[in-house]
């Protein structure tokens, strides 16, 4: 092991888009940063509805306009009930000039996302970016100590533990954290198709989940659909052009005859809460802080809002010369955050539980809150804006979203 030990203001433990961010928020803010992590495999087939609060984070920290040509305007979002049930819900479709947007935000792929982070996090010359992993992390009074595999410490009064859902930051922190598994799997595929897609979003509500179609530029789109274990499995093994088809019978031909691009995935839907969102010196951002399924596009826009307030919290600290990984710090992240992710974290528990229930007049209720969404202008409207740009409780700085 190698004696030199290198300090900075704050290390950032990942190498993923909550990462990244955290980093970047960092420097921005006017704090030395070192990222280590490892980067996410370049296979990852994913895209991210990144909604208007995360654009104009984004745009502030200077990643937006490095990618914004390779994604697709988000401007109608539709719910279709497609369950065949006694009492559908009625077709809800949002538009983005209904709230003043000229689009609710934008769908990219995963890796193109990653390049822009990247490109950027390297042009700032108060952020170095190591790519190697944190094999340990030794919280002390005064600072934390990360060692990297290849040998190397690095110290700083402040991490971020942006390293996933199996953060060991986490555990190094000694935060709990709880979990819950869904008997259901996400199936993610790119494709192209012959009908436009008009930017418009529809998401199918069937009795296994929803199967959300998201716009990518040209004739192209994403597909998340969710389906119960052993149907995803028998589903995921057919090939393109069983599976292509099977996707078109799904989607009712609204894009007509589809073409898969390459690379598909499971993932097993689950969400995971910490208990706490820093201490002993350590922050938690991302999906070391909250998983939650891929159902209402909000993972990362949440990671998105952890990053940039850890960073506001950090940097008036820093400017006001506190400590930036104090207590006081770290109190105040928790604070801002909670209520933010316990929420979209209920409220798409409850939107997936009540589409799988056989309890009628749960369904019922469902319908109804539907149909006041599709008929009551003012909830529609407050529901649209909290959905893209919520009014989170949060430190007011330079560069809030
Ligand atoms: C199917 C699907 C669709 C989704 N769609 C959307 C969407 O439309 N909109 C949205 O907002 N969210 C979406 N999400 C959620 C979003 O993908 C996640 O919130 C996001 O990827 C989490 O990013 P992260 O950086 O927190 O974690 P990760 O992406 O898991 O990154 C963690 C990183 O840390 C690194 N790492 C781990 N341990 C170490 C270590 N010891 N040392 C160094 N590095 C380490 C890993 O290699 C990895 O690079 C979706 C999720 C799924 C599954």
């Amino acid at each position: 092991m190698s004696d030199k030990i290198e300090t900075s203001g704050a290390l950032v433990v990942g190498g993923g888009p909550a990462a990244l961010t955290a980093a970047i928020a960092l420097a921005q803010a006017g704090i030395a940063t070192v990222l280590a992590g490892k980067r996410p495999p370049r296979t990852d087939n994913r895209t991210t509805a990144l909604l208007a609060g995360s654009i104009a984070a984004l745009e502030q920290l200077g990643v937006w306009a490095l990618c914004v040509d390779k994604a697709a305007p988000l401007m109608t979002m539709r719910l279709v009930d497609d369950t065949g049930r006694l009492w559908r819900a009625p077709e809800v479709k949002f538009e983005a000039h209904e709230i003043d947007l000229d689009a609710f935000g934008y769908n990219i792929e995963n890796p193109v996302l990653i390049d822009a982070l990247e490109a950027r996090a390297r042009a700032l010359a108060n952020l170095r970016v190591i790519d190697d992993e944190v094999t340990a992390i030794e919280p002390g009074d005064e600072d934390v100590t990360i060692t990297l595999k290849n040998g190397a410490r690095l110290v700083a009064p402040l991490v971020i533990g942006a390293d996933g859902r199996n953060s060991l930051c986490r555990a190094a922190a000694q935060i709990n954290s709880s979990e819950h598994k869904y008997h259901q799997v996400a199936l993610t595929v790119c494709l192209r198709h012959t009908r436009p897609h008009h930017d418009t979003s529809t998401e199918f509500h069937t009795t296994t989940g929803p199967f959300t179609l998201v716009p990518l530029p040209g004739n192209r789109s994403s597909l998340v659909w969710v389906l119960r274990p052993h149907e995803a499995d028998a589903i995921f093994a057919l090939d393109d052009d069983e599976l292509a088809l099977q996707i078109e019978r799904a989607a009712h031909s609204i894009l007509g005859k589809m073409t898969l691009e390459p690379g598909r995935a499971l993932f097993p839907l689950s969400t995971r809460t910490a208990a706490r969102f820093g201490a002993q010196r350590i922050a938690l951002v991302g999906e070391a802080a909250h998983v939650i399924p891929p159902i209402g596009a909000q993972g990362l826009n949440l990671g998105v809002r952890d990053a940039v307030t850890i960073a506001e919290l950090a940097g008036r600290a820093h400017d006001e010369g506190r400590d930036v990984g104090g207590g006081d710090v770290l109190i105040a992240y928790d604070r801002a955050r909670r209520g933010d992710v316990a929420s979209r974290g209920l409220v798409i528990d409850i939107a997936n539980r009540t589409l799988l229930s056989d309890f009628l007049p749960l369904q019922g209720l469902r319908g109804l809150g539907l149909y006041a969404l599709d008929r009551i202008g003012p909830l529609r409207r407050a529901v649209m804006r909290e959905g893209v740009a919520p009014r989170v409780r949060r430190p007011q700085r330079h560069n809030a979203i």
